[in-house]
């Protein structure tokens, strides 16, 4: 029977919710049990919240002041050493996970599953590849531990408010690398809900044609309370910071309301918006590729018609 042990991500003390999405996809492996492991230097209230998430069995903490910050050359031989007694090792597929366990991988000798969309089985998962034009089947030998990481957008959070997991403190006796220290995390503020997370995300894109024009976006995005995002064109041009870029090398979103304005629909822009669930497209050129894939689309200038779906609503 599989064993699943779910690497949580924190970051200031809060619970990611990826953390909550990666319990999903161990859900669907139908093991025998899920525990959640916290590596930090205060676990109390991540510990709290990582055992009302649904589905898990116990949460492991690990509490000592080098675990103060996500770096993967720390955390990963604890994970090894911890994984040690455990089926299969899931995390989620952010930049945590993505630096994380492949380290963790590498000293447990096995290959890693990458962005895992779909369980078929204990040992078989499906994920993308060339920005999502091809599906692969991946099957992991038998006996061999699976180290997968999670695509966050392809799972739905389980509850993190019904479960009742018990919270159990271990010491991890292993030594920890000297080659590596934090310096400090640089990150953009902003008052505008998460790109990652949110419910509904207003995107610009090259169309948009400035940094100043991009004031449109912005107001548009407030009145519906989205984030804002937007393609590597318009970061590429300066108009916004990468930390927005939506896509294959950029954030992979899933949310309820994407609305693209100015962009194209590049096979790389899309590739990360595929669990998007209403995508409204507007743009100027009727035979852009975004309208094959939008749900509703507006075909013309944005500059007229932001201002006026901004009054309609
Ligand atoms: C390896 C690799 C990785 C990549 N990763 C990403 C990625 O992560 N994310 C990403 O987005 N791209 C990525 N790209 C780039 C991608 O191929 C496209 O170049 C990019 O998405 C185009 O951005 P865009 O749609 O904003 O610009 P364009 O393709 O130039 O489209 C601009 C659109 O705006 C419309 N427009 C112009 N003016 C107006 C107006 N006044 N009103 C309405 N519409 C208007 C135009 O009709 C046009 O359709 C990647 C490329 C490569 C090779």
């Amino acid at each position: 029977m599989s064993k699943i042990l779910v690497i949580a991500e924190h970051l200031d003390g809060k619970l990611n919710s990826s953390t909550a999405r990666a319990v999903s996809a161990a859900k669907a492996v139908a093991p025998e049990a899920i525990d959640v492991l916290i590596l930090a230097d205060r676990v109390e209230t991540l510990a709290v919240d990582a055992a009302k998430i649904d589905g898990v069995n116990r949460v492991l903490t690990v509490e000592r002041s080098e675990n103060a910050h996500a770096l993967a050359a720390m955390l990963a031989p604890q994970i090894a050493k911890v994984a040690a007694s455990y089926s299969h090792v899931f995390a989620p597929s952010t930049t945590f996970g993505k630096d994380l366990l492949p380290r963790v991988a590498a000293l447990l000798g096995v290959g890693q599953v990458s962005d895992v969309i779909t369980v078929a089985g204990p040992h078989a998962f499906t994920r993308p590849m060339y920005a999502g034009n091809a599906i692969v089947d991946v099957e992991v030998p038998a006996e061999q531990i699976v180290v997968a990481t999670i695509r966050t957008a392809s799972w739905p959070a389980a509850s993190m408010s019904s479960g009742s997991a018990t919270v159990e403190s271990i010491q991890v006796d292993v030594a920890l690398p000297t080659h590596t220290r934090f310096v400090e995390l640089k990150q953009g503020k902003s008052d505008r809900p998460d790109l990652q997370s949110a419910s509904r995300v207003v995107s610009g894109g090259r169309g948009v044609g400035s940094k100043e024009n991009f004031d449109i976006i912005y107001k548009f995005a407030d009145k519906i309370g989205a984030a804002v995002g937007a393609s590597r064109a318009a970061v590429d041009a300066g108009y916004v910071p990468n930390e927005l870029q939506v896509g294959q090398t950029g954030k992979i979103i899933a949310p309820e309301l994407y609305v693209a304005v100015g962009i194209s629909g590049a096979i790389q822009h899309l590739t990360g918006i595929k669990d998007a669930g209403t995508i409204v497209a507007i743009n100027k050129d009727g035979e852009a590729p975004i309208f094959e894939i939008a749900d509703i689309g507006l075909v013309g200038d944005l500059f007229k018609l932001l201002p006026e779906l901004e009054q309609a609503l």
